[in-house]
């Protein structure tokens, strides 16, 4: 293998510029030449690949985003539009492709690599942590320091003013990142997408906490519970229980940006370091990611068709108990 293109696809992540500089500088240290591809696939198809030295990732470790783009490009998922990328690439020689993003970009990644002769590696890039194969993914935790920031804030204010504040968290079939919030900012209670929980449930544990004096209360509602958005919940919940004045926060696409925590800075440059590595070995339709500490590969076809329930069965033991 001599040449290698590394791209960014799907949701932007924090964390994808420090695994993009861990790429590139392995693969140059490696004697590859090291190509960039911006906006994700329609990058590849638009012929949008720059060369990339030591010095192109030079000051980005820091930086939220992804200095390359992103993209979501439905071409990409045409018989043609596969034709023009593998041309694109074929032209500059380019026999490795790796790809940060989460399961529609491995996907792309995993079809691209069946129809030509082209090895590729997926690196976990989502703040979702909804992929199989690695315990955590690159962004995941800088969304919940955001996050927790936030409700820190709103903490002031829910309590001076004896408040009940209902705020709600990205995460479409994923609760990780309110469950860990909800911890990490002693949440009175969460309400997961993969959990059930009722609103007469979550009334009464609202009331309990009025009856021993809490001044304020706050409920974490992950974008994909069943019974609705934060303002659908709040809504029913008014209607059973009024003791506090209610107030309701989305916080929205600010949880996707902001300065890569130290874990996901030190996990971008693992994951891209490994990705090179494997990928100079020989490896190639695998994911590298991160278990127990340590990187693993696994098979795309392997981390496509399975799913892993990932929220931590003691954290969610944990947040009724503390929060009484
Ligand atoms: P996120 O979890 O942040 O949404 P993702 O990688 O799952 O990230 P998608 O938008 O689902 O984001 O996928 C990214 C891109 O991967 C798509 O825009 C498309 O270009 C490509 N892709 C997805 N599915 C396929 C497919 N079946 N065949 C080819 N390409 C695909």
């Amino acid at each position: 293998i001599k040449n290698i293109a590394v791209l960014t696809s799907g949701g932007d992540a924090p964390g994808m510029n420090a695994c993009i500089r861990a790429v590139v500088r392995t693969g140059i240290y490696n004697g590859i030449n090291m190509f960039g591809v911006l906006q994700g696939y329609q990058g590849l198809i638009n012929n949008n690949i720059i060369p990339m030295d030591a010095r192109s990732v030079s000051n980005i470790i820091h930086l939220g985003g992804t200095i390359l783009k992103t993209a979501r490009c439905l071409e990409f998922k045409t018989d043609e539009g596969m034709e023009i990328a593998y041309q694109n690439l074929k032209a500059r020689d380019i026999d490795g492709l790796i790809v940060i993003g989460g399961d529609g970009t491995f996907t792309g990644a995993r079809n691209f690599s069946n129809k030509y002769n082209i090895r590729v590696m997926g690196i976990p890039g989502t703040i979702d942590n909804d992929l199989y194969g690695s315990d955590f993914t690159l962004g995941y935790d800088t969304a919940i320091n955001t996050v927790i920031e936030a409700i820190d804030k709103i903490r002031d204010t829910a309590d001076s003013h004896d408040r009940l504040f209902f705020i709600e968290v990205m995460g479409r079939d994923s609760g990780c990142i309110a469950l860990r919030s909800a911890v990490a900012s002693g949440a009175e209670a969460v309400l997961l997408p993969e959990r059930h929980t009722s609103i007469d449930e979550l009334v009464s544990q609202l009331a309990s906490g009025a009856s021993t004096k809490k001044s304020s209360s706050i409920v974490i509602v992950s974008e994909g519970h069943k019974a609705g958005g934060a303002y659908d919940i709040a809504k029913q919940v008014k209607e059973q229980f009024n003791h506090y004045d209610t107030k309701v926060t989305i916080l929205g696409h600010l949880q996707r940006g902001g300065s890569p925590s130290s874990f996901d800075r030190i996990l971008g440059s693992r994951l891209g370091f490994a990705a090179v590595n494997e990928m100079l070995q020989g490896t190639s339709k695998a994911m590298v990611g991160l278990r127990g500490n340590e990187i693993k590969t696994t098979g795309i076809d392997e981390a496509l068709s399975r799913h892993s329930f990932k929220l931590e069965n003691d954290l969610l033991e944990m947040t009724k108990v503390l929060s009484i």
